[in-house]
């Protein structure tokens, strides 16, 4: 019998884990899972990997906590210097939190004190229809998840939203193949517009959606469009890379797919790979220089934690050795692969997509019209319990922009996964 002194939120008796190893995860009647989630896409390095453990506690026996704002630390430096060549960023300077909704909120505040440090009141963020970007008030504002949103409404103030890529329900459908880069573009510049120029501080979305549409992969031409109406306006690019960094999408970050240079950046789940609460939001270094002439005040009691850089630390230190980004792409590639080869013909799959190990399924009730199941069919639910008795955990998304209704199953595994792992996940989805 499972606690009844654990919040929980209903539905389904949850699985209760003992332990896991590299893509396995045993539950406490000792059967075994693969865990093709990555937990909530977090788990890129694999679990059970005692070496990260060993550095935290190191650290932790040293010292376990000092105040970020009046204390520095080696284990600290050496972590941003060992990660500051990998971001696309230019001059890079990290700023460490406990998660992703946290990186997004310090990301915003950044944005908005970028400005006024400059001497202008700019007071709205652009996200984008469809997006997740957290659920702390900020984060979720920017997002674009209408039911999410809606109980919180009134305290949701100060943004907007634009159009997404989303190749399988394009918004417009006229330009295929190959002209909405140049529409989206314009929907953001229209909207800017709109708002009036120099009211818009920042723009902010995943390079790849990941938590918001599921895997979505815009055109190639699509962020040098929409990076080039933010320069022309002044207007900040965020890259919300909490579930794409980190190698997720065979790359580093998945910025690189598309050239983009952002000005800030934010990281999670996969930057201490679930060892440790460690998010980050990064900001270029011209935006560093003016954040500190405006005298940017802010901080939570665990930002820049000593645990957390050696966690931190020793994840990229494994993601290096073991040339796991690489293995993420080349995984990515089988498993989807797999995927398409398995759900060939299988009723309700209405597209296969992704990058690297960051993989959606989306399933509708007609392939034909891609409309949507009615929510009361509880698909999703159905098909994670499905999968479950096939001993393979996965991860529900939400389909369509509009955010009504819409299933979708988010594969990530850790980047660690077998050939053969990825062929029974494909199987288990099946
Ligand atoms: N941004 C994105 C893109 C995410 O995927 C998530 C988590 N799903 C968040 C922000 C929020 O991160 P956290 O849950 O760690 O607060």
């Amino acid at each position: 019998m499972a606690s009844p002194h654990v919040f929980s939120r209903g539905g389904a008796e949850r699985v209760r884990i003992d332990h896991g190893h590299g893509a396995q995860l045993v539950d406490v009647e000792g059967r075994s899972y693969l865990d093709a989630a990555g937990g909530a896409v977090v788990v890129g390095i694999g679990h059970g990997r005692t070496e990260v453990v060993e550095a935290a506690a190191a650290q932790a026996s040293r010292v376990a906590y000092v105040h970020g704002s009046s204390f520095s630390s080696e284990v600290l430096e050496e972590y941003a210097d060992t990660l500051a060549p990998l971001l696309p960023l230019d001059d890079p300077r990290i700023y460490p939190v406990s998660g992703g909704s946290e990186a997004v909120e310090s990301a915003l505040k950044m944005a908005r004190a970028y400005h006024l440090a400059r001497g202008e009141d700019r007071d709205v963020v652009i996200g984008r229809q469809g997006s997740y970007h957290g659920n702390t008030r900020g984060a979720l504002s920017v997002s674009g998840r209408a039911g999410l949103r809606r109980p919180y409404l009134p305290w949701l103030t100060g943004f907007a939203h634009t159009s997404t890529p989303y190749e399988y329900r394009c918004p417009y459908p006229d330009t295929h193949p190959g002209g909405c880069a140049q529409r989206h573009a314009e929907a953001l510049e229209q909207q800017i517009q709109e708002l009036g120029p120099g009211r818009v501080a920042a723009f902010i979305a995943e390079p790849i959606s990941g938590a918001g549409l599921g895997a979505c992969v815009p055109p190639d031409d699509y962020w040098p469009a929409i990076a080039e109406v933010c320069r022309r306006h002044g207007v900040l690019v965020i890259a919300d890379e909490v579930m794409t960094g980190f190698g997720r999408t065979g790359t580093w970050f998945a910025s690189e797919h598309f050239g983009l240079r952002p000005d800030l950046l934010t990281a999670g789940k996969g930057t201490a790979s679930g060892y440790w609460p460690l998010g980050l939001a990064v900001v270029s270094g011209p935006v560093h220089e003016t954040l500190r002439e405006g005298g940017f005040v802010h901080g939570f009691t665990y930002s820049h934690h000593v645990v957390g850089a050696a966690t931190g630390l020793a994840v990229l230190r494994v993601l290096e050795r073991e040339r796991l980004v690489e293995a993420s792409a080349r995984q990515g590639e089988r498993l989807h692969a797999a995927l398409r080869r398995e759900l060939e013909g299988v009723p309700g799959i209405g597209d296969v997509r992704g990058r690297g190990l960051l993989q959606g399924v989306e399933l509708v009730a007609d392939p034909e019209t891609r409309e949507p199941f009615e929510r009361e069919e509880r698909v999703i639910e159905r098909v994670l319990e499905a999968c479950r008795e096939h001993d393979v955990l996965v991860y529900p998304g939400n389909g369509c922009a509009d955010g009504r209704r819409g299933d979708l199953l988010l594969l990530g595994p850790p980047f660690v996964v077998t050939d053969g792992e990825v062929d029974r996940i494909a199987a288990g989805v099946a």
